[in-house]
């Protein structure tokens, strides 16, 4: 990894999992000096694998939606990695303290409300869903009880959240429609994945600081001067781009309070979600 080559950049990107990464990137292509900036030793933030005597285990993310963002950003930078497909064949659910298998356990009824839901889900306008919780649109749309409960499954698993009464509905139903265009699994886990965005950050000339923190985002006249570092060392550029929480970039601007990043003071949701 290149350390610091010189104390002024055209643009900082903060934070070196996946957003960050390809910002970086981007920025680069364009012709600008980065210096893209990691608190952890490692980047990848949350796409991480590890082996354990030769298996993988990825600690975040695993599966890319055909037709979603993360999958068209990775066939633009050429950069697609290998993959499969899970198979289709059901699912398994507890519930009462007893296995339920779906289909075959499910009544007549509830396997009817299941298919009705599953296939008029690419019909919905996801668009007139955002401010209703997906916990209230399952309420007011599935009638049996163990339906719901699988429902709120899928949901968790296009989400990557399990607090229905905070996320939005046409948020998760969203995903769930490309869901039904089909998930990949990548291969060898998405180390892979950060490996090639690593290459060609690289390639491109992007200066990396990992291990240290970014404690500030400068701000004169309401104008960025340059990020501060944990260790003091300023660096100055005129552009930041953020790629971590709200929260924490609320944290980072001593002006936030006058301006929109206060939205992110409460909302300790992730930065993004690629799929
Ligand atoms: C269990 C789980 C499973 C998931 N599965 C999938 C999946 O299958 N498919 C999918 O697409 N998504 C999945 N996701 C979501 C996915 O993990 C995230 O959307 C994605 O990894 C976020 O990438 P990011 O770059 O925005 O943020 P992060 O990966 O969080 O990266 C942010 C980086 O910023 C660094 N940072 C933070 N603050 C500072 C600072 N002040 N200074 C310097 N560095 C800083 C952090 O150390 C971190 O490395 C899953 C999430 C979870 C929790």
């Amino acid at each position: 990894m290149k350390t610091l080559k010189k104390q002024q950049y055209d643009v900082a990107v903060i934070g070196g999992g996946l957003a960050g990464l390809t910002a970086a990137i981007y920025v680069a292509k364009a012709g600008k000096s980065v210096v893209l900036i990691e608190k952890a030793k490692r980047l990848g933030g949350f796409a991480q694998t590890t082996n354990q005597k030769g298996a993988l285990f990825n600690f975040g993310p695993h599966a890319m939606y055909e037709g979603g963002g993360a999958l068209e950003i990775l066939k633009d930078l050429q950069c697609v990695p290998k993959g499969g497909y899970a198979s289709k064949g059901g699912m398994v659910g507890i519930f009462q303290g007893r296995m339920i298998h779906m289909p075959t356990d499910l009544t007549s009824d509830e396997m009817k409300e299941w298919g009705q839901v599953m296939s008029g889900l690419s019909q919905i306008d996801t668009d007139s869903l955002r401010s209703v919780s997906i916990q209230e649109w399952v309420k007011n749309n599935i009638v049996h009880d163990r339906v719901r409960l699988f429902f709120l499954a899928m949901c968790r698993q296009w989400s990557y959240s399990d607090n229905p009464n905070a996320i939005s509905a046409g948020y998760i139903l969203k995903q769930g429609q490309l869901a039904g265009f089909g998930v990949r699994y990548v291969e060898a886990g998405w180390q892979k994945v950060v490996d090639e965005l690593h290459k060609l950050t690289e390639q491109l000339g992007v200066t990396f600081v990992t291990g240290k923190k970014t404690k500030q985002i400068v701000t004169e006249n309401g104008n960025v001067s340059g990020i501060l570092l944990s260790d003091d060392q300023k660096i100055e550029t005129t552009s930041v781009i953020t790629a971590i929480g709200p929260h924490d970039v609320y944290k980072l601007v001593k002006e936030a309070e006058q301006t929109s990043i206060k939205n992110g003071k409460k909302n300790p949701i992730h930065s993004t979600q690629l799929v």
